[in-house]
Protein backbone atom coordinates (compact mmCIF):
# COMPACT_ATOMS: atom_id res chain seq x y z
CA UNK A 1 0.00 0.00 0.00
CA UNK A 2 3.02 2.38 1.07
CA UNK A 3 4.39 1.69 -2.34
CA UNK A 4 1.28 2.63 -4.32
CA UNK A 5 0.84 5.57 -2.42
CA UNK A 6 4.11 6.88 -2.57
CA UNK A 7 3.94 6.65 -5.94
CA UNK A 8 0.32 7.91 -6.67
CA UNK A 9 1.82 11.27 -4.80
CA UNK A 10 4.76 11.60 -6.85
CA UNK A 11 2.78 11.24 -9.86
CA UNK A 12 -0.15 13.65 -8.90
CA UNK A 13 2.96 16.41 -7.70
CA UNK A 14 4.52 16.00 -11.21
CA UNK A 15 1.16 15.75 -13.56
CA UNK A 16 0.44 19.43 -11.90
CA UNK A 17 4.31 20.29 -12.69
CA UNK A 18 5.76 20.29 -9.29
CA UNK A 19 9.38 19.25 -9.50
CA UNK A 20 10.05 16.10 -7.31
CA UNK A 21 13.03 17.29 -5.22
CA UNK A 22 14.95 15.20 -2.63
CA UNK A 23 13.19 17.03 -0.10
CA UNK A 24 9.91 16.24 -1.52
CA UNK A 25 10.91 13.02 -2.52
CA UNK A 26 12.08 12.17 1.46
CA UNK A 27 8.57 14.02 2.37
CA UNK A 28 6.24 11.68 0.37
CA UNK A 29 7.91 8.71 1.33
CA UNK A 30 7.38 9.55 4.96
CA UNK A 31 4.17 10.21 4.52
CA UNK A 32 3.32 7.15 2.50
CA UNK A 33 5.48 4.90 5.41
CA UNK A 34 3.01 6.60 7.62
CA UNK A 35 -0.09 4.85 5.94
CA UNK A 36 -1.11 8.53 5.09
CA UNK A 37 -2.21 9.64 8.75
CA UNK A 38 0.01 11.91 10.74
CA UNK A 39 0.65 14.65 12.58
CA UNK A 40 2.63 17.77 11.07
CA UNK A 41 5.32 17.18 13.92
CA UNK A 42 5.44 13.17 13.51
CA UNK A 43 5.99 13.68 9.84
CA UNK A 44 8.93 15.93 10.64
CA UNK A 45 10.52 13.87 12.85
CA UNK A 46 10.42 11.15 10.29
CA UNK A 47 11.64 13.24 7.77
CA UNK A 48 14.32 14.74 10.13
CA UNK A 49 15.36 10.73 10.43
CA UNK A 50 16.13 9.71 6.79
CA UNK A 51 16.51 13.11 5.59
CA UNK A 52 18.57 15.45 8.28
CA UNK A 53 18.28 18.69 6.08
CA UNK A 54 15.38 18.91 5.21
CA UNK A 55 13.70 21.56 7.91
CA UNK A 56 10.44 21.93 9.61
CA UNK A 57 9.01 24.79 7.38
CA UNK A 58 9.86 22.71 4.24
CA UNK A 59 7.69 19.85 5.83
CA UNK A 60 4.72 22.06 6.50
CA UNK A 61 4.83 23.97 3.44
CA UNK A 62 4.78 20.71 1.50
CA UNK A 63 1.76 19.51 3.66
CA UNK A 64 -0.04 23.10 2.72
CA UNK A 65 0.88 22.36 -1.06
CA UNK A 66 -0.25 19.18 -0.80
CA UNK A 67 -3.58 20.27 0.67
CA UNK A 68 -3.85 23.14 -1.79
CA UNK A 69 -3.69 20.21 -4.45
CA UNK A 70 -6.66 18.25 -2.63
CA UNK A 71 -4.29 15.23 -2.15
CA UNK A 72 -4.73 15.53 1.64
CA UNK A 73 -6.80 16.87 4.49
CA UNK A 74 -6.50 17.88 8.22
CA UNK A 75 -8.37 15.55 10.70
CA UNK A 76 -9.32 16.87 14.37
CA UNK A 77 -10.40 15.20 16.80
CA UNK A 78 -10.69 16.57 20.03
CA UNK A 79 -7.86 19.02 20.99
CA UNK A 80 -5.10 17.33 19.89
CA UNK A 81 -2.89 18.48 16.79
CA UNK A 82 -4.37 18.01 13.64
CA UNK A 83 -4.16 14.49 11.35
CA UNK A 84 -3.23 14.49 8.39
CA UNK A 85 -4.64 11.90 5.60
CA UNK A 86 -3.84 11.23 2.51
CA UNK A 87 -6.87 11.43 0.03
CA UNK A 88 -5.31 9.32 -2.90
CA UNK A 89 -7.96 8.71 -4.97
CA UNK A 90 -10.20 11.79 -4.22
CA UNK A 91 -11.17 10.20 -0.92
CA UNK A 92 -10.63 8.58 2.47
CA UNK A 93 -13.22 7.17 4.70
CA UNK A 94 -13.58 6.20 8.34
CA UNK A 95 -15.53 4.44 11.26
CA UNK A 96 -14.91 6.19 14.20
CA UNK A 97 -15.86 4.88 17.74
CA UNK A 98 -16.67 7.39 19.99
CA UNK A 99 -15.55 5.29 22.92
CA UNK A 100 -12.44 3.89 22.44
CA UNK A 101 -11.72 6.18 19.38
CA UNK A 102 -10.46 3.29 17.19
CA UNK A 103 -10.58 4.49 13.45
CA UNK A 104 -11.20 1.84 10.93
CA UNK A 105 -10.49 2.58 7.54
CA UNK A 106 -13.04 1.38 4.71
CA UNK A 107 -12.65 1.60 0.88
CA UNK A 108 -16.44 1.17 -0.28
CA UNK A 109 -17.88 4.20 -2.02
CA UNK A 110 -20.82 5.37 -2.85
CA UNK A 111 -20.96 9.02 -3.23
CA UNK A 112 -20.03 9.98 -6.34
CA UNK A 113 -23.03 10.50 -7.10
CA UNK A 114 -23.75 12.28 -4.43
CA UNK A 115 -20.73 14.78 -5.15
CA UNK A 116 -21.87 15.39 -8.81
CA UNK A 117 -25.74 16.28 -7.65
CA UNK A 118 -24.70 18.47 -5.00
CA UNK A 119 -21.87 20.15 -7.30
CA UNK A 120 -23.93 20.59 -10.23
CA UNK A 121 -26.66 22.37 -7.55
CA UNK A 122 -23.61 24.70 -5.89
CA UNK A 123 -21.64 25.06 -9.11
CA UNK A 124 -18.92 23.53 -6.49
CA UNK A 125 -15.85 21.35 -8.83
CA UNK A 126 -15.73 18.63 -5.97
CA UNK A 127 -12.30 17.42 -5.97
CA UNK A 128 -12.52 15.21 -3.12
CA UNK A 129 -14.44 14.11 0.33
CA UNK A 130 -13.64 12.88 3.27
CA UNK A 131 -15.95 11.01 5.53
CA UNK A 132 -16.17 9.93 9.25
CA UNK A 133 -19.03 7.78 10.27
CA UNK A 134 -19.13 8.23 13.94
CA UNK A 135 -20.91 5.21 16.52
CA UNK A 136 -19.59 2.14 18.44
CA UNK A 137 -17.05 -0.37 17.21
CA UNK A 138 -17.39 -3.93 17.93
CA UNK A 139 -15.79 -4.06 21.35
CA UNK A 140 -17.74 -1.19 22.72
CA UNK A 141 -21.32 -1.72 21.45
CA UNK A 142 -23.18 -3.08 24.43
ZN1 LIG B 1 -14.66 1.04 20.42
ZN1 LIG C 1 -7.75 6.99 7.49
ZN1 LIG D 1 -15.50 7.95 -1.05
Amino acid sequence: MSQNALSGLEQALQERGYRLTAARRAILAALADAGGHVTADELAAAVHRVAPRVGRMTVYRTLDLLGELGLLRPVYQGTGAAHYVLLLDGHHHHLVCSRCRRVIEFDECALAELAETVGRRYGFAVEGHLLEFYGRCSDCSD
